[in-house]
């Protein structure tokens, strides 16, 4: 049979699954020979159990009534004996902290009885009892009965208004007394029923009341926003009580083996004497610096210490520990390792690292690409400190400063007229989209990290700020705290912390990013931060297995990307080509009624398309560039129908010659499509359009062997787009193919050829496609908007949001790959296209190949690299690199 209970010196940290995070960590306390009191854990899949099958569970109360049993062995006491108690402690604690997510109820065990018992333990403290005992009645009320918190605040308030006192310390035992009793009117009046006195249900109530934690709404919702998973389930902890409020000699604090916000070593926490559990964070009294322990009670203070360099050095990380002091003896009720900002997380391991504790391997799985990414945003330089007017949840991260709007139309108009825009919203909804484009930030009243507002700007890269709740939203102004703000006033939002300013708070580049873009004020260039991503993101290259390119169009893109550490180009795209200037040659080559006349065209755009061509390969001189052969449907290259008919129409009324405009409307109108997304586009255009392909092809040929001759050494790869059928490919290539040995004669120039894989067709055509490509290179956005069957610009706005909401994504298949459905079409095509050519070059191209999670799942079908945008280089390189140093550590495992 399973067994469900746990003693702390049967666990160890690696059971977090079973024993949850507190569990397992204070198990391996335990059997570390730390000052823990002795207790039990029952496992998390008892909790699933419990959950699923309605409540009972086989077997589990036999199991729990053994470990009680020992426990009272063990500490010479039964629970809530009325001569001489056993407290206990029920808490929770699943795999994965849930700060304040859910619940724990201490002095388990007391009653009207035992509560004499816990006084003459006490050496006849009837204060302490007392206290003890509401704490009970007020937890257990409020956590196991759902009695509302602010009833018990009222009365203790009361108690101290009618005593004239203003710390709870100041109320002595017999006003505990009475609020005892005060206590039980409230538990009575709303749960109809007495405060239980048999302290084996008062446990048992407490245990099934952590259980059903799991699932109360603040927990679920907590879940959702850090993605973690909905069936894992609690903990709970039995544990012997130990007690801070026996009077001055005794206390409770926290503290961090290092500063969680920067890294530093050193000590860091609070303590407050007398007081019990979470008084320390609840701020009910004023806490004092850890340092003064040392003045308070130095026995336990270096004792403490000890332990806490000793958990440094066996977690080999930042320990965050919870511990009380009872009568001047020290007990450890938590550790952990400490959540940290972005900053620490680097600066940390370079540390441990510096310090032999841990090797760079294990320092590249402490960091993440998306602190990483979080590290590279502008922020605002708060040395004037600025006190914020409000905050929110930081949705999307960023600094940006606007003046408020509250319409989508008034950002639209500010926007045109070159003004930076705020806006702001009681929340957003699809109607608000293009606002929301124009605006530089937005900011909402209402909702969390997965409302409208919050998907969609982080789907645009905007910074965002919702659930402000104490923002009052008007027509024309909005009221936080009795302040106005009115439309046109100024605001600056703080996408990663959520703080909103009045007023334009001065932004800054980010160390970060001048660290990789090279040009770092050299007075930063020892500072923790930026030798700790130096460190960090060496190591990552030299781990990697896969390569990272970059998407870029342009020279001055390709030069950043390669400071940025891009080895090459994933992705240029030859639309941008056609656009601005050029625009008229376009317009030529559509209209084009002889075959003279599209040769004319075609040959005023080759030499500007080799101009383009050859200041890119000059940038990414020796490293690879994949261009790609042009995509979009040319009818995005004419004016719309709209403005055609217009002019059209007013040159007739005036009596004045149209007839080139009225030729583009006519093609215009032949040229309408119902989906251009799935309509004569990629290679379909070059197989329809004469000579079109073979001009960029001989583009790209003709800057290669320029660049050759220049001395550089150019390495062109020629990528046709939404290819679905190997034919389509096969006929491109043999026109191609002849051109591009015409123009490389002996230059010993090579260009491959090779395809996008974004068709779902082609990716399980991919054995066929083989044949006929040297590279394939994944098109993972098209891919996903044809796997799923849905418009990328049609769908973000219209119903994401709603689809997060209701969990059918975890994330936007758009800003991490599908790996169930989409990423299955990336694996059959990467296998099968292998299985025909061994050497089959295999990329991506699209946001994914700069998103983390994408990034670990193409390590692991065997890419050969990513690419993605300049900005989002370091971060595929990070991750890159951690994962080959997991993947190696799972072969070992
Ligand atoms: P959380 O997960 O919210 O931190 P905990 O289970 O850690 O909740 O308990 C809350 C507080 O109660 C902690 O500060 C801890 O120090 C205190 N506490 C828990 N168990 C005991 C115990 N057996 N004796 C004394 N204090 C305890
Ligand atoms: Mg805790
Ligand atoms: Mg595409």
């Amino acid at each position: 049979m399973e067994k469900f209970v746990y003693d702390f010196a049967e666990g160890n940290k690696d059971l977090k699954d079973l024993l949850g995070g507190k569990g397992a960590n204070l198990a391996e306390m335990t059997n570390l020979g730390l000052p823990v009191p002795a207790g039990f854990t029952i496992t998390t899949s008892a909790c699933q159990r419990y959950l699923s099958d309605g409540s009972h569970v086989e077997g589990l109360a036999e199991e729990i009534d053994d470990h009680l049993a020992a426990l009272e062995r063990e500490m010479g006491r039964s629970l809530g004996d009325p001569a001489d108690p056993l407290l206990v402690s029920v808490r929770s604690g699943a795999k994965f902290s849930m700060p304040g997510m859910m619940e724990t109820v201490l002095n388990v065990g007391l009653n009207d009885e035992s509560v004499a018992g816990l006084s003459r333990q006490a050496g006849g403290n009837d204060r302490f009892a007392w206290d003890s005992y509401r704490r009970l009645i007020q937890m257990f009320g409020k956590t196991v009965c759902d009695v509302p918190g602010a009833e018990f605040e009222d009365a203790l308030h009361e108690a101290k208004v009618r005593k004239g006192v203003k710390d709870d310390v100041q109320l002595d035992a017999d006003d505990l007394k009475e609020l005892v009793t005060a206590y039980k009117k409230v538990f009575a009046k709303h749960t109809g029923h007495e405060f239980p006195q048999n302290p084996r249900e008062q446990m048992d109530l407490a245990i099934a009341a952590v259980f059903r934690s799991w699932n109360a709404d603040r927990a679920v919702l907590y879940r959702r926003q850090e993605r973690i998973p909905a069936d894992l389930g609690t903990a709970v902890n039995v544990v012997a009580m130990v007690f801070g409020n026996l009077g001055a000699d005794s206390g409770t604090g926290v503290a961090f083996t290092r500063d969680p916000a920067t890294g530093e070593s050193g000590i860091y926490g609070d303590y407050l004497q007398n007081a019990q559990g979470e008084d320390v964070v609840a701020g009910i009294r004023n806490t004092v610096p850890l340092q003064d322990l040392e003045k308070i009670d130095k026995k336990s203070y270096d004792e403490l210490l000890r332990i806490m360099a000793q958990l440094e050095g066996h977690y080999h990380d930042l320990c965050d520990i919870e511990f009380t002091i009872e009568r001047g003896k020290l007990w450890m009720l938590q550790t952990r390792v400490g959540k940290r900002t972005a900053a620490a997380a680097f600066t940390i391991a370079a540390q441990l690292v510096d310090e032999g504790m841990i090797s760079l391997d294990e320092a590249l799985t402490r960091v993440s690409g998306a602190q990483l990414a979080q590290l590279m945003f502008p922020r605002f330089d708060l040395s004037s400190d600025p006190s914020p007017i409000t905050r929110g949840v930081g949705a999307s991260p960023g600094a940006a400063a606007g003046e408020v709007v509250f319409t989508s139309a008034h950002a639209v108009a500010a926007a045109a007229e070159g003004r930076s825009v705020i806006l702001v919203r009681r929340e957003t909804n699809p109607d608000d989209l293009p606002g929301m484009i124009a605006a530089q930030g937005i900011l909402t009243a209402r909702g969390g990290k997965t409302s409208h507002a919050a998907v969609v700007a982080r789907g645009m890269g905007k910074t965002c700020v919702c659930g402000a709740d104490e923002m009052e939203v008007g027509r024309d102004q909005f009221t936080v705290n009795g302040q106005v703000v009115h439309e046109g006033d100024t605001v600056s939002i703080d996408g990663t912390t959520g703080r909103v300013y009045l007023g334009a708070v001065p932004v800054q580049p980010s160390e970060v990013v001048q660290y990789f873009e090279g040009d770092l004020d050299p007075a930063l260039a020892n500072e923790p931060l930026v030798s700790a991503v130096h460190l960090l993101m060496t190591h990552a290259d030299s781990a990697a297995r896969l390569a990272v390119r970059t998407n870029a169009d342009t020279g001055a893109d390709a030069a950043r990307a390669r400071r940025f550490g891009a080895r090459g180009i994933g992705l240029c795209r030859t639309e941008h080509m056609f656009l601005g200037d050029r625009r008229p040659l376009v317009e030529r080559l559509i209209l084009a009624r002889t075959e003279a006349e599209r040769n004319d065209a075609l040959s005023a755009l080759q030499p500007l398309q080799r101009a383009d061509f050859l200041q890119i390969f000059r940038e990414m001189n020796g490293l690879p560039v994949t261009v790609r052969l042009i995509d979009p449907p040319l009818h995005e290259f004419l004016p719309s129908l709209e403005d055609l008919a217009v002019q059209v129409a007013v040159a007739k009324e005036r009596g004045e010659e149209a007839e080139h405009d009225e030729r583009m409307l006519a093609a215009v109108r032949r040229m309408h499509e119902q989906n251009p997304m799935l309509g004569l586009r990629g290679v379909r255009l070059g197989l329809v359009i004469p000579g079109l392909f073979a001009m960029q092809v001989r583009a790209i040929a003709e800057a290669a062997v320029q660049l050759a001759a220049e001395g550089g050494r150019p390495r062109p790869e020629i990528m046709v787009p939404l290819v679905g059928a190997v034919q389509e490919l096969e006929t491109v290539r043999t026109e191609a193919e002849k051109i591009i040995a015409e123009v490389v004669g002996s230059s010993g120039v090579q260009v491959l050829i090779g395809t996008m894989i974004e068709v779902p067709r082609a990716a399980l055509t991919a054995g066929q496609i083989a044949e006929a490509a040297e590279f394939f290179s994944f098109g993972t956005n098209d891919l996903t908007q044809m796997g799923w069957g849905f418009s990328r610009d049609d769908v973000e706005g219209a119903f994401f949001w709603r689809y997060l909401e209701l969990g059918i994504f975890g994330i936007s298949p758009f800003e991490s790959i599908d790996r169930d459905g989409v990423g299955r079409l990336v694996r059959i095509a990467a296998d099968e296209g292998r299985a025909t050519r061994p050497g089959l070059k295999l990329g991506v191209c699209g946001e994914h190949g700069g998103d983390p999670e994408s990034v670990h799942f193409f390590h692991e079908v065997g890419l050969d690299y990513v690419s993605c945008s300049p900005f989002r280089v370091p971060i595929a390189r990070l991750e890159a690199g951690r994962a080959a140093v997991e993947s190696a550590g799972s072969d070992h495992r």
